[in-house]
């Protein structure tokens, strides 16, 4: 049983009665987060049109975006500060906009054109984090984390005070999300 959450936007959350209430809360706040960054809410209820959310703890990752689902590993959302939890929503909300800015007749390929896109309009600025600096072949990561520090600029603070000294957001890699968001909507 699907269960419609229509703010922000409209997402729906399969087996709604198994999804705890700190889980919901910090999807819900996520999306408030993401429309507020990239307004307007109605922009996002197309592009992101019959979205599933699933919960699964038998996932190998903590989480796994597709075209029409992301499955989150219950996880995700135990962390330390938890609004890191929404950090990784908003990351997984990005692979979903990037395979959905795809051109239909391109679908079928697996390769991450927005992503693609994004390194090679970068060139030699770096990535906004580790996890999501330059993988060649494979940039996917480096898109949504640029997308997460967009909407959460705190992680990139969290970040430098913790582990990451050279954590930021390029002013290459913010055009560019600006770009997109603005083609999109
Ligand atoms: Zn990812």
């Amino acid at each position: 049983m699907a269960h419609k959450l229509d703010f922000p936007f409209p997402i729906h959350f399969v087996d709604w009665p198994t999804w705890p209430e700190h889980v919901v809360m910090h999807i819900a706040q996520a999306l408030t987060r993401w429309v507020k960054a990239f307004p307007p809410a109605s922009c996002w209820a197309r592009v992101f049109a019959g979205l599933r959310l699933h919960l699964h703890s038998d996932l190998p990752h903590g989480a796994l975006a597709r075209r029409d689902a992301i499955r989150f590993h219950p996880r995700l959302f135990q962390q330390r500060p938890a609004w890191l939890a929404q950090v990784a929503v908003v990351h997984e909300l990005a692979h979903v906009w990037a395979f959905r800015a795809k051109p239909r007749a391109l679908a079928w390929l697996p390769i991450d054109v927005l992503a693609w896109r994004l390194v090679w309009f970068a060139w030699r600025e770096p990535g906004p984090t580790r996890y999501g600096r330059r993988r060649w072949l494979q940039p996917s990561e480096e898109w949504a984390e640029t997308v997460a520090a967009y909407v959460y600029p705190e992680y990139l603070d969290h970040l430098r005070r913790t582990s990451e000294p050279e954590a930021w957001l390029g002013p290459k890699h913010r055009t560019f999300v600006q770009r997109v968001y603005q083609t999109m909507c």
